[in-house]
């Protein structure tokens, strides 16, 4: 006799299957706004969330190329209500003895000249339920965990998800977008996924309360603080609370012999710079630890499937691109489905424009984060100069306007030529930083083998 008391016992699969023309796995940035697109082109779409929102996350700093998006999506106003305003960024290294504080307001378009610092429980949540707005059938505590996909399409794409308590729900659709965040559920199951040989990083975070912030107009702009492992981020958020958080070589984090609350202190501590800014802060979250290492999947999409945001690249977060890249990511492929199941005749085309857009973003952001714990690299960032529209340039990249506007191109070239020019003539310098970053990937490689 069974007795497993009832309410702990597994329930029966559900024997009834859910239509839709696509289904989106992850309810994060990149899968609410290809929702909401792709609901308000007419579609039938089911989106499958795991978590339930407001959930935490990190990547709490927005681009200026952000807010053109969050206007179209129609949730602009809601954003404002939660965001602090982010004009610029500061740089700040050990090497040095005076900060760099760079504006948007400075970059090639002067319409990118702001963004918001979000706390993204509260970010996540409006762009989920924006999409549930728009007619989208949202699930929470919904799970993803297998996806049958004949190559012949003779059946429609079948997908079991889990929800609470064991039991599973089925859904049948014509169409996939894949935007599960670093859980990568298609390049895991097509095993697709590569790891960045040149680069890999960890990170060490909380939210603190008391952090001197810079006065004014400044306040809600991002602080880094360069150090011998790393980098630090410093974002202040609208309620008063400031997220921290290093990000190191692994083999840093892997050092680690005390609790993590400790051991985030002690790295802080490392920053004199950052330190002082901490000198009344007070630790109100828990301290969380990731492994981010940079990847991107070998295939972006197959003829019933799309991979956007971090479901198809993760870089480090350095230049806080992620969610912009997602988004973008999810604006490019709500114009591919649209095109695969509409008008099959465009399709060629909008695979290749969204072949190109989820390559480019982390191609070019990553030209600078392989470089940027490099001297010469931090000496360009902390006097910049604007020779030949560089600074201009640089700033179009930092703002995210990377996509449509040419003429930053010739200016971020002559910065290139600047960055390899000045590092030939310090070539001690920079022989002794390619060893160091040589040395730190075979400890990675070696850690992880
Ligand atoms: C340390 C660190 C700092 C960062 N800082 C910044 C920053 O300052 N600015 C910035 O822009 N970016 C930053 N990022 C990057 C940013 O977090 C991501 O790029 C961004 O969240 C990507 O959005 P996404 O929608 O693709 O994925 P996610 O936001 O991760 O959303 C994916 C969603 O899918 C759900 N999911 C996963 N698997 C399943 C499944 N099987 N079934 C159902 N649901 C599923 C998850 O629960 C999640 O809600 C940072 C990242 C790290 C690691």
């Amino acid at each position: 006799m069974d007795n497993t008391p009832s309410e702990i016992k597994p329930k029966p699969e559900s024997t009834m299957l859910t239509h839709c023309d696509v289904l989106v796995i992850g309810g994060g940035p990149a899968g609410s706004t290809c929702a909401t697109l792709l609901a308000e082109k007419g579609f039938d779409v089911i989106m499958l969330e795991k978590e339930e929102h407001p959930r935490f996350h990190i990547g709490e700093s927005l681009l200026p190329a952000n807010m053109p998006l969050l206007e179209r999506l129609g949730v602009a106003e809601e954003i404002k209500k939660i965001g602090m305003l982010k004009l610029g960024i500061e740089f700040n290294s050990p090497d040095h003895d005076h900060v760099s504080q760079i504006e948007f307001s400075e970059s090639w378009n002067k319409e990118l000249s702001w963004a918001y610092q979000v706390r993204r429980s509260e970010f996540d949540e409006i762009l989920f339920r924006n999409a549930a707005s728009k007619g989208v059938q949202t699930l929470e505590n919904c799970r993803v965990r297998d996806i049958e996909m004949d190559d012949n399409h003779a059946a429609p794409i079948r997908i079991r998800a889990e929800i609470p308590i064991g039991q599973t729900k089925s859904f049948e659709a014509k169409f996939i977008v894949d935007a599960s965040g670093r859980d990568t559920f298609l390049a895991n199951k097509y095993k697709t996924k590569q790891k960045d040989k040149k680069h890999s990083s960890s990170a060490i975070f909380g939210h603190f309360d008391h952090a001197t912030r810079l006065p004014g107009d400044k306040e809600g702009y991002i602080s880094i603080f360069w150090f011998e492992h790393g980098w630090f981020w410093f974002i202040p958020l609208a309620d008063g609370t400031t997220s921290v958080g290093a990000v190191c070589w692994p083999y840093y984090l892997h050092s680690r012999k005390k609790p993590l609350d400790d051991f985030l202190w002690d790295t802080i501590n490392l920053s004199p710079q950052l330190a002082e800014r901490m000198t009344h802060a007070e630790l109100v979250s828990e301290t969380y630890a990731t492994g981010n290492y940079s990847y991107s999947s070998t295939i972006s999409h197959g003829e019933r499937f799309i991979m956007i945001g971090d479901a198809y690249a993760f870089v480090d977060p350095v230049f806080s691109s992620g969610v912009m890249l997602a988004m973008n990511s999810a604006f490019k492929g709500a114009e591919v489905v649209e095109a695969v199941l509409k008008e099959p005749a465009q399709a060629p085309v909008r695979l290749k424009e969204f072949q190109h857009v989820i390559t480019h973003g982390p191609k070019e952001f990553s030209w600078f984060i392989h470089r940027v714990t490099n001297p010469m690299i931090r000496e360009l960032f902390m006097h910049p100069r604007n020779v030949l529209k560089t600074k201009e340039s640089i700033l179009s990249v930092l703002s995210g306007d990377i996509f449509d506007n040419p003429k930053i191109w010739p200016s971020l070239y002559a910065f290139k030529v600047i960055y390899y020019l000045s590092s030939l003539m310090n070539l001690k310098r920079t022989w002794a930083a390619m060893k160091r970053r040589a040395q730190n990937i075979r400890d990675v490689d070696s850690a992880v083998q």
